[in-house]
């Protein structure tokens, strides 16, 4: 039966109906009989006529049992094309030729003829008219007569007739009301869904968190349709602890109607081609703004009727809104592990410039690097000043710690050469570079990341483990926006201690200064048992500088200063005392030791110098018996020898009288 509209109808003959705007039902809930009574029957209806006719034709012997000649012996019904619907068979070319005629008379239509059961009789074709357009025929009944009772008036065949219509219209009412009934069914489901997809939408988008958006994908397809098998295919490395969530292999065929879903970010469909237990399979894309994340790849079992057009446009709705609400909710994901990061490179920068220290710095970075990154091994590298080896400056693997290696050698060697970062997943596989490192440890997973200045590379991170594919490229990318922190911190410290340096340097000869020496000195007599103390002066300085100028005087100076540097031991202290005269401090050595190395100097500046000079020395020694024991003590007896060394003549040496006593 068709879906009344409201719009106006084509009737049989061509005219058209207006349909009434009437209300379905009063607001007693009744049924507007007079709206439903103006129904008629379109040219739309014929299609369905013949089941209508069968069910009236049923009807109406029921209601006329007890009229001995309305039976289903002596009576049928033919639709409007002339094909008998119900009741008995008779002679069907016959029954034709009398529709036609009715058609055309539109009035009873009566024919003499053997009837099947051989005897004579007669034939009434009785035609149906639309009860609304009367001009409308679309049945005819017919009723036999043996030649005994034929009927002397035809008003009883017409009112039997009048009532075949309404037994008919009795029933095409009640399939219309099943109709409307019907409609009104779907619409009230409709809705129904409806507000379940935006309960299931506001659900979804409360959710802030990946895993949560597709919970709630599966638990509403689930409660929708409990039937269904749904399993979704992710085309990015997500690993998720829902079962249902899987990788979207892109190799497949093109027959596979996830792949098809995802390449066109659309629902793509694979209907069964009528064989046997062929499954309806339908892919529909997990799409956001950005692009296409996965598809969900549903199956519908073989005449399965539990989904229609409806059902997949519902799944197809939600799809879309899983589709952003998991982009947002991986957005935030994102923006959050950013956010993590920066933290993490913001503690760890802070706490590196917590030390000045070179090795501190490099010590801790080592440690925390292992700790962030979960790695085996750590090792850092830094290029000598003249590039031709790498000295490795921390590690946790004390066999290549502070040792060097030529510049080119192992994977910090490439990326000293190409300035570029190195990931390995599985050092076996790997072959092209032989690694110390990965070796020593048997290393299967490594990362090397350079430390840039100014684009050059001066130094490398090693980071190893034990287990293949270990790093991920994450893990990658974090340790290559540290490399510049790490480095900074490490230059910074560098550039600390050159400025301490220089601080306690004398720029003309390049000798600690005073204050240092004091440090030196005080630092010693802490721990030590004893130490000595050099002073020596340039004899007659002042005439050297007025017979040669400043300027050679300094040149002179400067000769006397690399001669006591160069004739003292590494853990002496040389400095500059003031004007042209030098101090040197030997712990651990008494005045007879100091002696020999003031006599050296002495002789050496005597026959090294150009113009010759000659210099004085006084020396002093403490230890640990003496009562007292300060730099001032030890500066002032040094000094009168001196004093006593000047006195007596110049170009010798003079030991404290107390030291030597
Ligand atoms: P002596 O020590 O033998 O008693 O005689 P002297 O001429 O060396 O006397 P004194 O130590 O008193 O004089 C120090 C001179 O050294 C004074 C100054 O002209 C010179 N002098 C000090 N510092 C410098 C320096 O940095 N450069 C130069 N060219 N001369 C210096
Ligand atoms: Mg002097
Ligand atoms: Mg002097």
């Amino acid at each position: 039966m068709s879906e009344f509209s409201t719009t106006d109808q084509q009737t049989l003959d061509g005219s058209t109906v207006q349909a009434s705007g009437a209300p379905l039902f009063d607001d007693k809930g009744y049924t507007s009989i007079v709206w439903l009574q103006k129904m008629d029957m379109t040219p739309y209806d014929f299609p369905y006529i013949d089941q209508l006719l069968v069910q009236g034709y049923r009807n109406w012997l029921q209601q006329s049992n007890g009229i001995p000649w309305i039976n289903e012996e002596d009576t049928a019904v033919f639709n409007f094309t002339g094909v008998r619907v119900a009741g008995r068979e008779e002679d069907d070319n016959e029954d034709l030729g009398l529709v036609e005629r009715c058609c055309f008379s539109r009035e009873i239509e009566v024919s003499q003829r053997t009837l099947r059961d051989g005897s004579l009789g007669f034939v009434y074709m009785v035609p149906i008219l639309c009860r609304n357009h009367k001009r409308d025929l679309f049945a005819f009944l017919r009723f036999t007569r043996s030649a005994q009772h034929v009927f002397a008036e035809q008003d009883a065949l017409l009112a039997a007739a009048l009532h075949f219509r309404s037994c008919f219209y009795s029933k095409f009412e009640y399939i219309f009301m099943e109709d409307i009934l019907g409609v009104q069914n779907r619409s009230d489901r409709e809705g129904r869904r409806r507000s379940i997809l935006f309960q299931i939408v506001k659900r979804m988008h409360d959710k802030i968190d990946v895993e949560g958006v597709l919970d709630e994908v599966f638990d509403s397809i689930a409660y929708l349709f409990p039937q269904m098998d749904i399993t979704l295919y992710m085309s990015q490395d997500r690993h998720s602890r829902n079962p249902k969530v899987k990788p979207l292999l892109l190799h497949e065929r093109d027959e596979d109607v996830c792949v098809r879903a995802f390449m066109k970010g659309q629902m793509a469909v694979n209907e069964p081609v009528g064989l046997q237990n062929e499954v309806t399979e339908i892919g529909i894309p997990l799409r956001g703004k950005q692009g296409v994340y996965g598809v969900f790849h549903m199956i519908l079992p073989s005449g399965s009727d539990s989904m229609n057009k409806v059902d997949v446009e519902l799944i197809a709705m939600m799809a879309d809104t899983a589709g952003t609400a998991f982009e947002n909710a991986k957005l935030l994901e994102q923006s959050n592990i950013l956010i993590h990061e920066l933290r993490l490179i913001n503690e760890l920068v802070q706490r590196l410039n917590q030390s000045l220290k070179l090795n501190d710095v490099f010590e801790f970075a080592m440690q925390e690097l292992l700790k962030m990154f979960k790695a085996d091994f750590c090792c850092i590298v830094q290029l000598d000043q003249e590039e031709s080896y790498y000295k490795v400056t921390s590690s946790n693997v004390e066999s290549v710690r502070l040792h060097s290696y030529p510049r080119d050698e192992g994977f910090a060697g490439l990326v000293c050469k190409t300035g570029d970062p190195v990931i390995v997943s599985d050092y076996r596989k790997e072959g092209k570079i032989s690694s110390t490192l990965m070796d020593l440890t048997d290393s299967l997973s490594l990362m090397a990341v350079p430390m840039k200045t100014s684009g050059t590379p001066m130094g490398v991170i090693l980071l190893s483990s034990k287990l293949p594919n270990f790093f991920s490229y994450d893990n990658y990318k974090m340790l290559q926006m540290l490399a510049p922190h790490i480095w900074l911190a490490v230059t910074n410290a560098m550039l600390h201690a050159e400025v301490r340096r220089l601080a306690n340097m004398d720029m003309l000869t390049g000798l600690y200064v005073r204050h240092y020496v004091d440090q030196f000195i005080q630092q010693h007599q802490e721990k030590d048992f004893c130490g000595s103390l050099i002073l020596v002066d340039i004899d007659q300085f002042k005439q050297v500088n007025d017979t040669y100028g400043h300027q050679t005087g300094d040149e002179i100076l400067k000769s006397v200063s690399d001669i006591v540097r160069s004739t003292t031991r590494d853990e002496d202290v040389c400095a500059r005392w003031g004007g042209e005269e030098l101090a040197i401090y030997l712990p651990q050595l008494g005045v007879l030791q100091a002696l020999q190395y003031a006599e050296k100097i002495r002789y050496r500046v005597q026959h090294e110098t150009e113009p010759r000079v000659t210099v004085s020395c006084g020396i002093a020694e403490w230890n640990w018996l003496d009562e007292q024991i300060s730099i001032e003590s030890l500066f002032y007896s040094a000094d009168m020898a001196l004093y006593e060394a000047k006195n007596e003549g110049r170009n010798r040496i003079v030991i404290d009288h107390a030291g030597s006593a």
